[in-house]
């Protein structure tokens, strides 16, 4: 047996063409295109390369991207007055501030600063609070491309048991708390957990966020589960792998999501997603 490949790649490039017809519409319609600013601070490589590529999204479905490049020595009290004006700017649905930033800024107190309603990275505790009480407003970009994944495998989510690893703010928590809201039992697992493969081995669902290359190994996998691989590794020779081993998890998974070309290209869709619907649901 050899799983299916989840194709990120193709279904986040269908959701963009979906949502450029819509701002497409709305232009005829004489309604404004959706507005997201994206904040840069520093020049930590892999965040302008992830910056770039949002840049480039919005171009592609006709958004008005608004780019803030700056200095890595910008003061708290500078950004917070930046995210002030854009709360305040009518022109703006999102804002987004590119994590990891330098260490001297506060990166809870500038993500709260951001109005909930343009939050469209949707990391606010208003938003996640949202999300745990089963009522998800604007949700965190990585887990809900994640659930479109899954429903696109046709497969029936309700029972079945997830396991997460890693349990971080951006993807690990709140990807619980959706996995939870689509009916999985749901398990959590993080740097403390003992006997990490016993729990793997039981999934029907397991998703992969822990940035430790090669950490789920294809034996560990329950034969026909659902493998997604959140992890983004770099190696030496400047090819990217995710979490899983991929070679020996294919042969056991029933679906298994590639490194490149799986949840990365889902993020990027889930962020123009939460952008428009800023746009039509809370701004326009
Ligand atoms: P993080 O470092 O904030 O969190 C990692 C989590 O993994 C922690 O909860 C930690 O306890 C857990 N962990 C570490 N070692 C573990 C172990 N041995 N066993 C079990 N759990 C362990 O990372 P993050 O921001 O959640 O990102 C995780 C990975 O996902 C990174 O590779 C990152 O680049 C990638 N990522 C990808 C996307 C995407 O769109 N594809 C989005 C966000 C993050």
């Amino acid at each position: 047996m050899t799983a299916q490949l989840i194709d990120g790649k193709a279904i986040a490039a269908d959701i963009r063409q979906q949502i450029a017809q819509r701002v497409e519409q709305r232009r005829q319609q004489g309604l404004r295109a959706p507005g997201l600013a994206v904040i840069l601070v520093g020049s930590d490589p892999a965040s302008q390369v992830y910056v770039a590529h949002k840049r480039k999204d919005c171009e592609e479905v006709g958004f008005v991207s608004h780019a803030y490049d700056l200095d890595a020595d910008t003061r708290q009290d500078d950004l917070l007055a930046l995210i002030d004006s854009l709360n305040d700017d009518p022109s703006i649905d999102g804002i987004l501030v590119q994590l990891p930033l330098p260490e001297h800024l506060d990166s809870s107190l500038l993500l709260e600063r951001i109005r909930p309603d343009k939050d469209v990275d949707g990391f606010h505790p208003y938003n996640i609070g949202r999300l745990a009480q089963r009522m998800p407003l604007l949700r965190p970009c990585t887990p809900k491309g994640i659930m479109a994944l899954l429903h696109s495998t046709g497969v029936d989510l309700y029972g079945l048991h997830a396991v997460v690893v890693g349990a971080s703010n951006i993807v690990g928590r709140p990807m619980a708390m959706e996995l939870l809201l689509g009916g999985c039992t749901v398990t959590v697992t993080h740097r403390f957990t003992r006997d990490l493969a016993s729990h793997v081995g039981q999934a029907d669902i397991v998703v992969v966020a822990a940035g430790k290359p090669g950490l789920v190994k294809g034996e560990w996998i329950k034969e026909g589960a659902i493998v997604i691989d959140v992890g983004i590794n770099r190696q030496a020779d400047g090819k990217l792998i995710g979490d899983v081993v991929y070679e020996t998890a294919l042969p056991r998974a029933g679906w298994i999501t590639p490194v490149p070309g799986g949840v990365g290209p889902m993020t990027r869709a889930c962020l123009l997603e939460n952008t428009l619907h800023a746009a039509e649901h809370l701004h326009d």
